[in-house]
């Protein structure tokens, strides 16, 4: 058992166990223990689209900005990316705005949020040649609510905690972490939850079905959403998910590449869970902004013409041809990320179709 393991166990002990979402925020945010404030686990644990290929992140700065040309290039606009791991999807995405319209920064604003102050360093230091100022968030919060909004999320929605429910012969019962001969295991809540807690669509589930939800992801899209539609801009989330509504546990933890028991050592994986776009879509369309997609990684890169770009690259990089057509092949092939990774995008109603669905 490692360190937060015991720490989490003796907290069971003396507060009762704890939510799904609970332990998720533990496991990844635990000052000395979590997945991304003590342990290096982009990169080691899995790898992520940025980190594969630098055209990932130029094809989301060129989507920003062909988005801010198509709504009339707006004053003081502000790009915000939420987790943004190692900084290289940032760093990435400035160099192709610089190129493709250096207007947008000489008003932007750029701000990364990330919560933990490990990857924040990591941040800074990627990125402290780019040139460019930038602020550092923790949270979405009312500071970033004010100016026209460019936000991308790669990899960062499937880091939020879900909540699970079961349904049983007493109803639909919460999943907890709580502890069987002093070890973690999950266990259900004794008293079932709410009916509103479950949504009607669910209502003749059988027993056993298994509920999840990240409200915290609903919410933070639906305030993205809002500011979007108030102010002008556009939100961009990437991220491994479903789009048709099912039942089912997706929560997941990963070692070097390997799928392992999500209670199993603590913090010393990377846990995460799939994103429910739909969910997501709906929370977005409450606010009166337009939602589009989602759509697939492979058709929304091929759109944005990552092909030509992959071209180019190999061009002035004979050498690296091979390493830059496998690693563009990985992001875009259908048996690969190219359809298990989705996107959708927000926008004000009115706003012109934004960049990135001419194949849907
Ligand atoms: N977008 C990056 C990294 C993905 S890993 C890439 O594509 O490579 C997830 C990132 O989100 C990490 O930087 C992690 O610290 C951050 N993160 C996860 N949950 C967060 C939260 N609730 N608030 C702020 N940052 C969070």
């Amino acid at each position: 058992m490692n360190a937060l393991a015991t720490k989490i166990v003796r907290w069971i002990e003396s507060q009762g166990p704890i939510s799904v979402a609970q332990y998720m925020n533990l496991c990844q945010f635990d000052a000395e223990g979590g997945s991304y404030t003590a342990h290096q686990t982009i990169g080691r644990d899995f790898i992520t689209s940025p980190e594969i290929s630098q055209t990932f992140g130029e094809m989301l700065g060129l989507w920003v900005a062909q988005t801010w040309h198509d709504q009339g290039r707006p004053k003081s606009p502000r790009l915000v990316e939420m987790g943004p791991g190692r900084g290289t999807l940032m760093a990435d995405a400035l160099r192709a705005i610089s190129a493709a319209a250096p207007e947008f920064l000489d008003s932007a604003e750029i701000v990364l949020v990330e919560a933990s102050p490990a990857l924040m360093k990591v941040q800074r230091e990627k990125l402290k040649t780019i040139g460019a100022d930038i602020a550092w968030h923790e949270h979405f919060d009312d500071a970033l609510v004010d100016r026209p909004l460019y936000l991308l999320a790669n990899e960062f929605f499937d880091c939020l905690p879900v909540h699970q429910y079961v349904k049983t012969e007493r109803g639909w019962c919460e999943r907890m972490v709580g502890l069987t001969n002093g070890g973690l295991s999950f266990a259900l809540s004794p008293d079932p939850v709410p009916a509103t807690v479950i949504p009607p669509t669910h209502s003749s589930a059988a027993n056993g079905a298994v509920y999840e939800t990240a409200p915290a992801a609903l919410a933070l899209t639906e305030e993205i959403a809002r500011v979007v539609e108030s102010r002008g801009g556009g939100a961009l989330i990437m991220d491994y998910g479903y789009d048709m509504p099912g039942f089912g546990e997706t929560l997941q933890a990963v070692t070097d590449g390997n799928f392992v028991d999500v209670l199993n050592e603590p913090g010393d994986s990377d846990l995460s869970a799939h994103v429910d776009f739909l969910a997501l879509a709906r929370a977005a369309a409450t606010t009166g902004a337009a939602v589009h997609g989602p759509t697939t990684q492979c058709k929304f890169l091929a759109d944005l013409g990552i092909g030509e770009r992959g071209e180019r690259l190999i061009k002035s990089n004979p050498h690296d041809a091979r390493t830059i057509a496998a690693a563009i092949d990985r992001l875009v092939n259908p048996a690969l990320m190219g359809t298990l990774f989705k996107v959708l995008t927000i926008v004000p109603k009115n706003a012109p179709q934004p960049p990135g669905y001419g194949y849907d």
